[in-house]
């Protein structure tokens, strides 16, 4: 290869330029990875992150929403709702992706909640019932606040599928759940935006959080928190829902209700049923769930609506799954919610021909919880999740997806 200059930069000055930069960009990423070349507008810096304290506007306007790059709820009017675009990740176009932010800041101050949606991009039901519960709130009624995010993950939510479409090495595509607390400086344009999301947004404005979830394109579940029984705050909010099954598990490290436990943030996840699709009962158990949790919270006054304790609760801190291990048509024998003994055969398949090609038996006692609800399936994919009470746990677990 030739070493002679060209035009502009030769390729030694490349090389020593691409040196220098990585070394400001190790430097940061040393320093918490926090301030990065994209927001430089930040007036003072939050000890713990690096991230700006206080609202940022961009000065921009969409749709007639003003855009912020950070919030601090209590810069904004009280007894007032705002709704404001917050400036997420840049794309390899130069533009951004932006997240829609809804703030109900009650007349009187107090608790702060956070209300997150829209993480995995197939969820709808998890949208729909943070809208419910916003749409039912009087800010001028209000102590306190409640802010929610409803399309957390925008590329994912334009096409309708769980995962983030990362285009920086060739197509690949990301479960934007296994990427929390994120890292501004990070390698993909996923973990990028968590960082910003986390430190410039949810983080600096919740007292306690909750991440709404519903099952995947082709298995559904039932309704259900996944809430650590073992944290007060987190257990009086869980029971606070009138449904039927808690899964009393840490479940992943890096999934968003994790990363505001990590921070001292009370969180926990709801499971709303199916994805793709609006389940309106199901979403009205969680909507009274969380109107409950924001009672509980004094930011709503009233009185509680119907909890856990009206409902047969089911709590298992273990989940097995029943893996295809053949191709073809599954048929349950089973329902969701229903109760499994171990030994009981749950699902048979069948191929083309018809013949039985395998039968599928549980191992432990509990309820069914998960389901694929698409009928084909190849070797490895889950076809059912029995919640259940193991004794003794082996530190983290993980599970098949
Ligand atoms: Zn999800």
């Amino acid at each position: 290869m030739s070493e002679k200059p060209r035009k502009g930069l030769d390729r030694r000055d490349l090389l020593v330029a691409s040196i220098a930069t990585f070394g400001a960009a190790a430097a940061l990423a040393a320093n918490g990875g926090a301030a990065n070349a994209q927001n430089t507008a930040a007036p003072t810096t939050d000890a713990a992150s690096g991230a700006p304290s206080g609202t940022v506007y961009t000065g921009d306007v969409i749709q007639g929403k003003k855009v912020v790059s950070a919030l601090d709820v209590n810069d904004l009017e009280p007894g007032k709702k705002h709704l404001l675009y917050f400036q997420g990740v840049r794309m390899p176009t130069g533009q951004h992706w932006y997240v829609s932010v809804a703030v109900a800041r009650g007349a009187k101050p107090g608790k702060r909640g956070v209300l997150t949606s829209g993480v995995h991009g197939d969820e709808m039901s998890s949208i729909h019932t943070v809208q419910t519960v916003m749409n039912q709130l009087d800010p001028a009624e209000m102590s306190g606040t409640v802010m929610a995010v409803t399309d957390v993950s925008r590329p994912a939510l334009e096409s309708m599928q769980r995962r983030w479409p990362n285009s920086g090495r060739g197509a690949d595509l990301i479960d934007m759940n296994r990427e929390w607390p994120g890292n501004e400086n990070g390698f993909t344009a996923a973990s990028r935006h968590a960082g910003l999301v986390f430190n410039r947004l949810l983080r600096p404005n919740a007292d306690f959080a909750i991440d709404f979830h519903t099952g995947t394109t082709g298995f559904e579940v039932t309704a259900f928190n996944i809430a650590e029984m073992d944290v007060p705050e987190i257990k009086a909010m869980a029971e606070l829902y009138p449904v039927g099954q808690i899964f009393d598990n840490p479940t992943y490290p890096n999934v968003l209700h994790n990363a505001f436990n990590a921070a001292g943030i009370p969180s926990f996840c709801p499971e709303i049923g199916a994805a793709r699709h609006l389940d309106l009962e199901m979403i009205g158990l969680f909507v009274e769930g969380t109107m409950n949790v924001l009672k509980h919270h004094g930011i709503v006054a009233g009185p509680m609506g119907r909890t856990g304790k009206d409902v047969t609760v089911f709590v298992g801190n273990s989940s097995f799954p029943i893996l295809a291990t053949e191709g073809g048509i599954v048929e349950h024998l089973v329902k969701l919610n229903d109760k499994v003994e171990a030994g009981q055969k749950v699902a048979i398949q069948r191929n083309s021909f018809g013949e039985v090609v395998a039968e599928y038996t549980s191992s432990v006692a509990g309820e069914m919880t998960g389901k694929r609800s698409d009928a084909m399936s190849e070797p490895g994919n889950p076809l059912a999740f029995i919640l259940f009470h193991k004794t003794a746990t082996e530190g983290a677990e993980t599970y098949p997806e």
